[in-house]
């Protein structure tokens, strides 16, 4: 593959397109070094009307394409990532700020699955029946739905750009798609990709620029069908907001303040690397991330130092090198970490560890990087608490019952995920079916079986992606009724 310039620009009917007589140029920024290294096009609304264009001339031939045809373009993608995982995890590296070795091994590697498993799916992806007596017999038809949008954040870049694209894709419609303009880079490798592997053009479109401009005219195009959204909640707010009047169909991955409960039975050390996966993976910038620790009282006090000796343990520092943690992902996002750091100081919290811009030598010098931070002391209706921090930062308190622990954990306005650490695994199941939440873990954290459905409750999200629901939402059921008595 060819080595992406330094501009950045949109991919419509199958080219990467120049950017047009006075187009916005945005910069993108290597979060560990603070350094400027590319620019990428603000995307135009006659870019859009472009890509729309080119979808609506593509659609026609690909719905109607064979199902294993379909599947055999996506394995084809699937395949040239593979081949050039080294390329994309420096590239994911460098434009996010995330250690160079869980690129390689967690970003990448689900981006290829996700292109996989959706070719695979779709081929397996069947629809019902129901017999009306011996008179009559209802079938559904499941047809791809049009042109629809696809709209990805920064934290996990590829893997979620992908996460989407590929069933709607499988699925038979063509696609418009907005990676975050924080972190362009491997949505411009992948429209490379694309190219390669000789995916029809118009079929997948990949414009480039800022929420507020091309995000929201994709959500507003009257010609797009669905939307779906992964990112913050006040973000799904105004995207539900914009899309309602047109009906469209939605999809909102939103944000989350995940509970993590630790029991007095649980499996000591399982458990304490669990929970430090949980709080601090990908510098607590996922999603799933669990920023709120709850421990039996009785081993309260022998966790948090537990806890504290493996914090300290951490590496951060140069993401091409090996460590745990890298940079945050902006100036910005560092800013809004530190300051919620703040406020927990503010709102009477004991910073237990960590709170601080960490200064990192050499090349880095100049980077976001903040220290893993643990929080204790603080009530559960305290901003600190009920808010999404999405950095290195988790607040830890004992509680004495399964029923506090419950309450607590449930005591947000988000519902995405949580975990349970425990050997009573009658207690894990009860309080499973306790907890308000899209997904409950017990005793692992960001186990993922892409057959699943994903997805939050509360201010955490509408609907499910993974696995048949994928499928389900990039398809429009009709349902035929036939009498044959
Ligand atoms: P964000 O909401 O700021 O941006 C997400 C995407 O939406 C970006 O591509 C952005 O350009 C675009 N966007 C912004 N405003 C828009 C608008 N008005 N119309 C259309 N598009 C718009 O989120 P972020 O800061 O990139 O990501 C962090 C957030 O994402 C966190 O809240 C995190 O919890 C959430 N997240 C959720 C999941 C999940 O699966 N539930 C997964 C990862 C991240």
């Amino acid at each position: 593959m060819t080595a992406t310039g330094s501009l950045i620009r949109n991919y419509i009917g199958g080219e990467l397109v120049a950017p047009g007589e006075g187009a916005t140029l945005l910069d993108n920024i290597n979060p560990a070094t603070g350094k400027v290294y590319s620019q990428l096009v603000d995307a135009s609304e006659q870019d859009l009307q472009a890509a729309v264009a080119a979808a609506e001339d593509a659609l026609p031939g690909w719905r109607a394409m064979d199902i294993t045809a379909r599947a055999r373009h996506l394995e084809k993608v699937a395949e040239l990532i593979e081949r050039d995982l080294d390329k994309f995890a420096a590239a994911e590296c460098e434009d996010n700020g995330k250690p160079l070795s869980l690129a390689r091994a967690v970003d990448i590697p689900r981006a290829v699955d996700n292109f996989r498993f959706f070719a695979r799916a779709i081929t397996q992806f069947a629809s019902e029946s129901h017999a009306m007596g011996e008179s009559a017999i209802n079938y559904t038809l499941r047809s791809p739905l049009g042109i629809v949008g696809c709209i990805s954040p920064w934290n996990l870049p590829l893997y979620l750009f992908t996460w989407k694209i590929a069933p709607a894709l499988a699925a038979g419609n063509c696609v418009i798609a907005k990676p975050s303009e924080v972190t362009p880079k491997t949505a411009a490798m992948l429209a490379e990709t694309c190219i390669e592997a000789g995916l029809p053009a118009g079929v997948l479109n990949i414009l480039h620029g800022r929420g507020n401009t091309i995000g929201s005219a994709i959500v507003a195009h009257p010609k797009i069908k669905a939307i779906s959204f992964t990112g913050g909640t006040a973000t799904g707010a105004r995207i539900a907001a914009e899309a309602a009047p047109q009906f469209k169909k939605l999809s909102l991955e939103l944000g989350g303040k995940n509970p993590t409960l630790v029991f007095a039975d649980c499996d000591w050390e399982k458990t304490l690397d669990g929970v430090m996966r949980s709080a601090f993976a990908n510098q607590g910038q996922i999603c799933l991330c669990g920023s709120r620790i709850y421990v039996e009282q009785s081993i309260y006090a022998d966790f948090k130092a537990a806890l504290l000796q493996r914090i300290a343990k951490l590496r951060i520092g140069d993401p091409l090198t090996e460590v745990d943690q890298g940079a945050l992902v902006s100036e910005a996002h560092m800013h809004k970490v530190l300051n919620a750091v703040g406020t927990a100081r503010a709102e009477g919290g004991q910073i237990l560890c960590g709170g601080r811009q960490r200064q990192v030598g050499g090349r880095c010098d100049d980077g976001f990087f903040v220290e893993p931070t643990l929080i204790e002391g603080l009530p559960i209706g305290c901003k600190t608490n009920q808010q999404e921090i999405f950095g290195p930062v988790a607040t830890i308190q004992p509680f004495e019952s399964e029923e506090e622990a419950v309450q607590l954990a449930n005591g947000t306005s988000y519902g995405l995920a949580t975990s349970i650490w425990s050997e009573n695994l009658s207690r894990s199941h009860r309080i499973a079916g306790r907890l308000d939440f899209g997904i409950v873990w017990i005793n692992c954290w960001l186990q993922r079986d892409l057959r699943t459905p994903f997805g939050g409750v509360k201010n955490s999200g509408v609907g499910r992606e993974g696995g048949w629901e994928a499928l389900r939402f990039f398809t429009e059921p009709k349902n035929v009724c036939i009498d044959y008595g």
